[in-house]
């Protein structure tokens, strides 16, 4: 059993509280400052996170950064006479479900193409409507229609990934499997010649489709949850003046000082009691690479998972 333990540490702290005279004034202080929040990582979701608990009314948000510039994986870097974008660059399905849509249409931050109706209606599924000229490696116009087969094909197996739910599937099955098996059924119907360039056109396929999910194979991808993933209609449309130009408009209303950057965080430690320089005790404390801690009554974390 877990209470009782508990239940002394809370009384001893009352006991602390009720005993020392400056108490009520730091009780009164700590209500009114609201609670402390730490958030690391100031990539768009670190930023998002501090200016929506901001514009709730919170003052007391820190964001720890690890690099020397906000942004993470969006960078707009001047070059030449233009911009290049160094990670994101397109908003992907442009219309009003998308709130990163909705956020830079906010801020005019958008081409008037972007905002025009009929490009938010456009729909392609997350697919390009390219219609391709194709020839093989040996220099050959291949036949539209072969491609055309092939692709319509690929799209009934991709469709029948996307309508699997929990009871067809296991966690182990991916859709590359899935995709594979498919493959093998089809395949005893067709000749040398035409598996040769089917086979061709689906590997360019499955390569297309490894970039839409980011991963070097679908084999990483599990067949179960495929389905889940929906996408926005919209003409995909970029920032004029660059993605980061988002991440500044949503970083302005923040005070000054809510950013420490190079601040890369070590280690954070949770149900905890530290004392803050105010004598507060609080749950959170966290811990940089540079020796440098901070406590705090709620952490966001906000880094990316993978390598
Ligand atoms: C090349 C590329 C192209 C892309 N193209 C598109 C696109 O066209 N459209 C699109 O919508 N998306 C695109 N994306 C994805 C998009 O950039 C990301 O989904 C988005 O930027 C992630 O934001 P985030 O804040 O969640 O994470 P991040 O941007 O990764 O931010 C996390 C932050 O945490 C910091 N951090 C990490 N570890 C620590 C630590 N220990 N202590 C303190 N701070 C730490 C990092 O320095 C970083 O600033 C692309 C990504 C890349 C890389």
């Amino acid at each position: 059993m877990e209470t009782r333990p508990k239940l002394l540490l809370l009384c001893a702290q009352l006991l602390a509280v009720f005993s020392d005279p400056g108490c009520e004034e730091r009780l009164e202080a700590m209500a009114a400052r609201g609670p402390r929040v730490l958030i690391i990582g100031a990539g768009i979701s670190g930023i998002a996170a501090a200016e929506k608990l901001h514009r709730h009314g919170l003052q007391n948000i820190r964001i720890l950064e690890a690099t020397g510039r906000t942004g993470g994986r969006i960078r707009s870097q001047r070059f030449a006479k233009g911009l290049v974008e160094i990670g994101a660059q397109w908003i992907h399905g442009p219309s009003q479900g998308n709130p990163v849509f909705r956020l830079a249409a906010q801020f005019g931050l958008l081409g008037s193409d972007a905002l025009l109706k009929e490009n938010q209606k456009m729909n392609f599924d997350g697919y390009t409507s390219a219609n391709p000229v194709i020839y093989s490696s040996s220099g050959k116009k291949l036949s539209p229609d072969v491609f055309a087969n092939i692709t319509e094909l690929y799209h009934t197996w991709l469709e029948k990934t996307r309508n699997i739910t929990g009871g067809g599937c296991t966690p182990e099955d991916s859709v590359g499997s899935f995709i594979r098996q498919k493959i093998v059924q089809s395949s005893a119907d067709w000749d040398k010649e035409l598996a040769d360039i089917n086979m061709a056109f689906l590997r360019g396929l499955l390569n297309m489709e490894c970039c839409s999910s980011g991963t070097h194979s679908m084999d990483y991808v599990a067949l179960c949850p495929f389905g889940e993933y929906t996408t926005f209609p919209g003409l995909d449309c970029t920032f004029p003046k660059g993605y980061e130009s988002l991440v500044n408009q949503m970083k302005a209303p923040l005070p000054g000082g809510s950013v420490l950057l190079n601040k890369a965080v070590q280690s954070i430690h949770w149900n905890g009691s530290f004392p803050g320089e105010d004598s507060h005790i609080y749950p959170v404390k966290v811990m940089c690479e540079d020796g440098d801690s901070f406590v705090a009554d709620h952490v966001i974390v906000t880094v990316p998972l993978g390598k």
